[in-house]
């Protein structure tokens, strides 16, 4: 059943054109300090786009999860989606995408609260990742579809929003 879900963000470079130019735009591989992230680019040098989770790679706002965090996550989520391409990941089986190869990552709390700091509003409590608050996100009941037990959820958006809902408290 989650097949159907096959990687469809993977296809964008054969969607995406320059606005300028119309030249289809060319995935381009980067290195900084060490991590590795993608974006898209214009040959022609009008520019380039960066899908937001890669922009959360190159600024280190996403990490691989802990042996520990992963732990914890499986005993509450069966499936989460590949932030990168949007494929279904088996907790149980899975440690990378099988599609596109993207470790499994949330959004670490350390960059974030850092951030946080340098826009002057400090938040002690994104010391640690709550993982019980984010399986919760995660575990919605999805209405529309009764086969299955959760709604498959992102678990970088998932942190995204638990850091949302700490900062509006
Ligand atoms: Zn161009
Ligand atoms: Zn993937």
């Amino acid at each position: 059943m989650h097949e159907q879900r096959a990687p469809t963000r993977n296809t964008l470079s054969a969607l995406l054109g320059c606005p300028r130019c119309h030249t289809r735009l060319a995935l381009t591989h980067d290195l900084q300090h060490t991590t590795h992230f993608t974006y898209f680019r214009c040959e022609f040098g009008h520019g380039r786009l960066t899908p937001f989770f890669q922009f959360l790679l190159e600024k280190n706002f996403v990490r691989p999860v802990t042996g520990a965090e992963l732990a914890a996550l499986k005993a509450k989520v069966k499936f989460v989606q590949c932030s990168n391409c949007g494929a279904p990941l088996d907790l149980a089986h899975d440690s990378a995408c099988r599609y596109c190869g993207s470790p499994i990552s949330i959004l670490d709390p350390d960059a974030v609260a850092k951030t946080v700091a340098q826009l002057g509003q400090a938040q002690a409590r994104l010391n640690t990742v709550d993982v019980d608050k984010l399986a919760d996100a995660l575990m919605t009941p999805a209405p529309a579809d009764a086969m299955s037990p959760y709604r498959i959820g992102d678990l970088v958006m998932g942190g995204l929003a638990v850091v949302a809902a700490l900062l509006v408290r």
